[in-house]
């Protein structure tokens, strides 16, 4: 008798064990199929995120930041420390055993909320049971094939690295982000294909560390999603003080391994050119999980790139059957496809579930970090949208001085009519936390002026936003 679930996920990313852990909440009886494997041969949850994406990157970042704080960012304290050196085995176990205690958790979580988790692959089989308003999936684990049905599907199958035609990945000299989060040594030159967040963020981890950092863009901007104030900070900051040897505009030709490493030839602004490095890191972009899904056989409709065609509430062209976070459109993010397993869990509760699109942050975890939620100047002059912006740097700011780290501003953009916020761009240290309080206002449908009249604490960083909300309407009182 085949098993039988009113929701199954296909999927236990951040999108899919999310979702799973909110129907569970709301009575459902749940399963969650999931496929991977960590390096011990044993099955994991917790998808691309916490496996080999966000959570091992945050780690890894924040070890070499600690590491060339001690040595460069320590002297004008006073402090001086000598003979410091870095052990990377050590700083990979420290990353391997947050992943583990991270995945271990949704385990736990899952074991809590009484989610049957199912091992293995999935593939839709097609209408089920109950005059076929049911679906059948086939879940294909180690030596065995089950049939398991549902009256729901959840399909959070997530993303892969894109790889280049003719640049073939062993993570081992030429890497995707498997293998750039799992180095044994600092290269001594480190190539990076593609200038976008995991690029600057493994390169700024191996650059801090000692390598040699080349980058090859094939945009002729840098940034290009990002603000272009924050773009142009970020590239001065990235290039001149840190060293990134960013090259923008390269169309990528023949790459060859050899003995001494791995060989890239480029055009650059017509000229040919080659990047010859110990290791390579491709960082061109994700694309959506589909293929093995059965998307034919259930007749799922996908758009011409693979992702599962969704309405604004992640419902597929199938009846029951929705999807959630990378595998769909909008920004491969967590977060966006934790809140998308939330409202499509509550949905098929008969709640009403919603993600509000205009309100998700993007932080981008280079030092200093990078965030912005809303719409960008240029965007807003696109559309023709009439505005107001205030900016206030940290260099004004009593807390950043402390710090030792003043780099930056936050630069907020309101309807000139409405004084609404349209957008928050921040670029500093702690970017990461201070957005909050943009979504926040956001969310709210806030004005500058709200913001400005709002208290806040003495000194602190989130000193900058007031101010920067202040200077919307030209009254930045520290300036
Ligand atoms: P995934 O996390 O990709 O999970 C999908 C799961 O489905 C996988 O476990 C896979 O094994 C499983 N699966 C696929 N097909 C099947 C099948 N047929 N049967 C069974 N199981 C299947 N985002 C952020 O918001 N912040 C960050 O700081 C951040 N850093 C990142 C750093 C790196 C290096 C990378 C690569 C990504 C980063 N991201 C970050 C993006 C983030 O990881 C993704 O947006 C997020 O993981 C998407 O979640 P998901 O659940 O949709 O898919
Ligand atoms: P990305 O889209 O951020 O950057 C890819 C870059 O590669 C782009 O700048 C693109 O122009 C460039 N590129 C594409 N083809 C190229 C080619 N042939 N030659 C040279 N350059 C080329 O993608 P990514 O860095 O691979 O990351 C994938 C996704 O993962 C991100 O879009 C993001 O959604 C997610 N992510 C998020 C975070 C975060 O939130 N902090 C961190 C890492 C990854």
């Amino acid at each position: 008798m085949a098993q039988s679930f009113d929701v199954i996920v296909i999927g236990a990313g951040p999108a899919g064990y999310i979702s799973a852990i909110r129907a569970a909440q709301l009575g459902q009886k749940v399963a969650c199929i999931e496929s991977w494997k960590a390096p011990s041969g044993k099955g994991a949850l917790g998808g691309t995120c916490l496996n080999v994406g966000c959570i091992p990157s945050k780690a890894l970042l924040e070890s070499s930041e600690q590491y060339e704080h001690v040595l460069h960012g320590l002297k004008d304290h006073g402090v001086a420390v000598t003979g410091a050196t870095m052990d990377v085995a050590k700083m990979i176990a420290r990353k391997d055993s947050i992943v583990t205690k991270m995945t271990g958790g949704i385990e736990y979580l899952f074991r809590k909320n009484k989610i049957t988790w199912l091992k293995g692959h999935a593939k839709l089989a097609g209408p089920g049971g109950d005059a076929g308003s049911r679906w059948n999936i086939e879940v294909t684990g180690d030596g065995s094939v089950e049939l398991v049905d549902a009256r729901s599907v959840v399909i959070a199958t997530g993303s892969k690295a894109r790889h280049l035609p003719g640049i073939a990945v062993d993570n081992e000299s030429i890497c995707d982000n498997i293998g750039a989060l799992a180095f044994k040594d600092v290269p001594k030159r480190l190539g990076v294909i593609g200038a976008g967040v995991i690029g600057l963020e493994l390169g700024s981890v191996w650059r801090r560390l000692g390598a040699e950092v080349t980058m090859l863009e094939a945009l002729p901007s840098f940034l290009a999603a990002a603000d272009e104030s924050v773009a142009k900070e970020a590239w001065k900051i990235f290039t001149k003080e840190q060293g990134l040897d960013i090259h923008l505009g390269a169309k990528i030709g023949k790459v060859t391994q050899g003995k001494k490493g791995v060989t890239v030839e480029y055009e650059l602004n017509g000229a040919a050119n080659k990047m010859e490095c110990d290791k390579l890191i491709v960082s061109v972009g994700r694309q959506p999980n589909t293929d093995g899904l059965g998307a034919e056989v259930a007749g799922l409709k996908l758009d011409a790139r693979g992702f599962i065609e969704v309405d604004a509430h992640c419902r597929t062209n199938l009846q029951n059957v929705y999807a959630i976070g990378d595998v769909v459109r909008g920004p491969m993010l967590a977060h966006k496809g934790e809140e998308e397993g939330v409202m499509v869990a509550e949905l098929i509760a008969g709640q009403k579930g919603h993600v509000n699109y205009d309100a998700i942050p993007w932080v981008i975890y280079t030092s200093p970090e990078i965030a912005w939620v809303g719409k960008t100047e240029q965007a807003l002059k696109a559309e023709g949208i009439a505005y107001a912006v205030g900016q206030f740097p940290f260099a004004a700011n009593g807390r950043a001085l402390g710090h030792g780290d003043a780099r930056g501003f936050v630069k907020m953009l309101a309807d000139a009519k409405t004084d609404e916020i349209l957008g928050v761009h921040i670029v500093n240290t702690h970017a990461s936390e201070l957005i909050a309080e943009a979504v926040v206002a956001m969310e709210f449908k806030a004005s500058s002026e709200d913001i400005a009249r709002i208290v806040h604490a003495h000194p602190s960083l989130s000193e900058v936003m007031h101010e920067a909300a202040l200077a919307v309407s030209k009254r930045a009182l520290n300036m």
